[in-house]
């Protein structure tokens, strides 16, 4: 998979209207430097229009992404269901190009793998647990501090029912 398979050439376009596909795997996220996640499937759908000075193109993302759990360490799957829009503007002004959402009359062509990155990003839950995966459970971590707490309880019952005799 390459960063430039996520280009989308609007001179190519042979109606006002295409589709484009993409299927992600782990490659999608090696893409990325840093990438906050490294295992997901994903499939793509782009709807791009094209008017006479705009393009509009209308994201829908299905898929997961497969990571820890940050409590219990077990494996776990965040299903993602969602979608975007993104509006360019067509321009033949230069100053314009350094901004963002605006693409050059002669070279319409735009990059969607930064917008479905994002996108996959901001719907994935703050928090890494087994609460917010599929199979949507608490988990516990076993530690010392539990056991204690459990054991000062136990204690403190003990002092109570001595005073209730
Ligand atoms: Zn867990």
């Amino acid at each position: 998979m390459k960063l430039s398979e996520f280009d989308i050439d609007f001179n190519k376009f042979k109606n006002e209207k295409d589709t484009f596909r993409f299927k992600l795997t782990d490659a999608f996220f090696e893409l990325k430097e840093n990438s906050l996640y490294q295992h997901g499937d994903f499939d793509v759908e782009i709807q791009c229009e094209k008017f006479e000075d705009t393009i509009v193109l209308d994201y829908s993302l299905i898929g997961h992404i497969k990571s820890q759990c940050e409590r219990c360490l077990n494996q776990i799957k965040i299903h993602i269901n969602t979608s975007r829009q993104d509006v360019l503007k067509l321009t033949l002004d230069n100053n314009l190009l350094n901004e963002e959402n605006y693409l050059s009359v002669n070279h319409p062509v735009y990059a969607v793998y930064d917008s479905i990155y994002e996108q996959i990003c901001l719907d994935i839950p703050t928090r890494l647990i087994c609460e917010n995966s599929e199979i949507q459970k608490n988990c516990t971590i076993e530690h010392l501090d539990s056991n204690k707490t459990d054991k000062e309880a136990d204690e403190r019952w003990a002092e109570l029912k001595k005073l209730i005799k």
